[in-house]
């Protein structure tokens, strides 16, 4: 089945998650994408791929990411979001990361560790199935 992933940035990390997939392009060719408004926008309009977009962040778009994690629709989210400002929907980002970690769904912060998660062998493959919690 293809990989169903989740891109989001804030505003100031727009510009390092649009190099990133730019990077990775090849991978991200392979995968489903969702991003929320502003972030899908600036993804389609700079690289071409297929993305569905949500609401922006701020007007719920978080909230629609979280709820297909819950859904079981989501494998993986690579959310880049920024540690220098505030947000005003600070509370739907913490509900968001709080959300993978309920269902165990991978997720990358940094660009760092976003490099890790898709250059891993078990990124594409049919064979990982993370663990899902029995509650
Ligand atoms: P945006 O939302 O992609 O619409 O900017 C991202 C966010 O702020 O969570």
């Amino acid at each position: 089945m293809t990989k169903r992933i989740a891109l989001v940035a804030h505003d100031h990390k727009k510009t390092e998650l649009l190099a990133w997939i730019e990077k990775h392009l090849s991978v991200m060719q392979q995968c489903d994408i969702v991003a929320t408004g502003t972030t899908g926008q600036r993804i389609i309009e700079q690289t071409g791929l297929d993305v569905l977009r949500l609401k922006s962040g701020p007007l719920g778009g978080d909230q629609q990411i979280g709820a297909k994690i819950a859904e079981g629709e989501l494998d993986a989210l690579f959310f880049f979001w920024d540690p220098l400002n505030p947000a005003p929907h600070d509370p739907d980002v913490k509900a968001l990361l709080r959300l993978c970690s309920v269902w165990n769904v991978p997720v990358a912060c940094t660009s760092a560790t976003a490099d890790l998660m898709v250059t891993s062998p078990l990124f594409l493959s049919q064979d990982f199935e993370p663990l899902k919690p029995d509650y």
